[in-house]
């Protein structure tokens, strides 16, 4: 599958909207991601997994490790495409942790997934934890890409798909000058 492919697929699961939307944080923006919006859709979700599996292929990874809580549901499904183990960084008091008794060997090979890159904070949580462990981290896979380039790691890095979202202070709100009608996030799609 294609970026085009892969967005059609976000867009079809009403997940990826454009508009002209009030975020969380006042801001105003031209797109819209609601990740659960996908990842409560099996069947289109797992048509993501499988791509970003099949880009993991050749990395001999053993083990897929994916941040609470959306990245268990990536992590268990490219895992399972892969026919490898998945385990969740989960949320401690100041970092990432195992929990469940889940551990790393030094020297492990794995991958990291994640849904949506943004400012790349859960997914160097994760590397952090997986480097205290000494495992060998082999790929990064990120079903999309919203940071506009700006988010790089020190490790193979991808993204199957890349959107530029574009956010401002309403005063200097383009789609406000243009006297587009304002939606609350997620609930308009195109
Ligand atoms: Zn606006």
């Amino acid at each position: 599958m294609n970026q085009q492919e892969i967005l059609e697929l976000f867009q079809s699961s009403g997940a990826l909207l454009n508009g002209h939307f009030k975020l969380t944080s006042g801001r105003h923006s031209d797109v819209y991601y609601e990740k659960f919006t996908l990842l409560k859709k099996p069947s289109i979700c797992t048509q993501i997994c499988e791509q970003m599996a099949f880009n993991f292929k050749d990395t001999q990874a053993v083990t897929v490790v994916g941040p609470t809580t959306g990245g268990i549901i990536i992590a268990y499904d490219v895992a399972r495409y892969l026919g490898i183990e998945a385990i969740y960084a989960e949320p401690g008091e100041n970092e990432r942790i195992f929990k469940r008794g889940f551990s790393l060997e030094k020297g492990q090979k794995v991958v990291i997934v994640d849904d949506v890159l943004t400012t790349g904070k859960s997914v160097w949580e994760v590397i952090k934890l997986v480097e205290s462990y000494e495992a060998d981290i082999v790929g990064i896979g990120l079903m999309l890409d919203r940071s506009n380039g700006a988010v790089k790691f020190d490790y193979p890095f991808f993204a199957l798909a890349t959107v530029a979202a574009n956010n401002w202070e309403p005063k200097d709100c383009p789609l406000c000058a243009k006297g587009m009608e304002l939606t609350q996030r997620g609930s308009r799609k195109f």
